[in-house]
């Protein structure tokens, strides 16, 4: 008897193609640490038959003309263009005449000439992290040898700009940067962000160790960020992230059990709070 609940007709998967690896190591990150479900030393590259199989499964599973491919990590561009070359030629091979998109999240440090010639070309999204300006941004997103980052993400989005890729930002809202929302949106707009995405910052349940910096109580962070984003909501270019599924669920709670999404990584069972899918390619629903 099959026992599991059958997918939804569209939906949407993050694909999570090197796993938690990251070049940057910031400090409020809950995903760095998913490295431990690994086996040690091992490839964190998704294999290629995984890649294939979730391409072609992914744009079946899609009843529209359309399918949206949302790439994320740990850091993307980690696997260098040649991997995303593959991942074009594998979409075309599957498309079934349906149109492609893609969107690729990135902290912005790799960026280079030849990345945004291929996003160009293949017409990706690209969002890109920044937390505000540079003394907002620069107090939780490091490198790993804990040295600020801000003067290469802006180097990135330079980048991006000269290269007419279009970009979004996305920001998380932390006990820094929840103080100054005005002065935030203000930068990221100067900044030529056509669409400004905030996130709350994930805490950790109290029974967990906490690695989030200075947030306080998670009912505390709650109330900071609904007091700042009341503020800004009647404000274009903006979308607030998790927050509208939060509220119809009656809770701003920024913890990641909240919020609803699937995820696939490079091998099953290897997902954060995954459940319901797990055992299929890797997939893994995020409750
Ligand atoms: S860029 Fe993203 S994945 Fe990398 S350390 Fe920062 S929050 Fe974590």
């Amino acid at each position: 008897m099959n026992t599991q609940t059958p997918l939804p007709r569209n939906f949407h998967v993050m694909a999570k193609p090197i796993g938690p690896i990251c070049n940057l190591d910031c400090t409020y990150c809950y995903y760095l640490e998913k490295e431990k479900l690994f086996p040690k030393g091992g490839n964190f590259k998704m294999r290629p038959e995984v890649l294939e199989t979730f391409i072609r499964q992914y744009i079946d599973s899609q009843n529209t003309t359309e399918a949206t491919f949302a790439w994320q990590g740990g850091e993307p561009t980690l696997l260098g263009v040649d991997y995303f070359q593959r991942i074009i030629e594998l979409q075309r091979k599957h498309s079934g005449g349906r149109k492609i998109n893609n969107t690729l999240q990135t902290n912005g440090i790799l960026l280079d000439d030849e990345w945004c010639l291929f996003f160009k070309e293949h017409d990706f999204l690209i969002g890109l992290s920044i937390d505000g300006p540079r003394r907002l941004h620069d107090i939780y997103r490091v490198d790993k040898g804990q040295k600020p980052t801000f003067d290469r993400v802006m180097a990135g989005m330079r980048l991006l700009k000269k290269h007419k890729v279009e970009f979004n930002t996305l920001t998380v809202v932390s006990a820094s940067n929840v103080k100054h929302p005005l002065e935030v949106y203000n930068f990221l707009r100067e900044m030529g962000s056509g669409f400004i995405q905030f996130i709350p910052l994930v805490e950790r349940l109290p029974t967990e160790a906490s690695a989030a910096p200075g947030t306080g109580a998670t009912s505390l962070a709650c109330y900071k960020m609904e007091r700042s984003i009341r503020g800004l909501r009647g404000l274009p270019h903006l979308h607030i992230r998790g927050v509208d599924q939060a509220r119809r669920r009656k809770s701003l709670c920024p913890n990641v059990r909240c919020f609803p999404r699937y995820l696939v990584g490079p091998r099953p069972g290897t997902l954060p709070f995954s459940r319901g899918l797990r055992g299929r390619l890797g997939l893994g629903a995020q409750r």
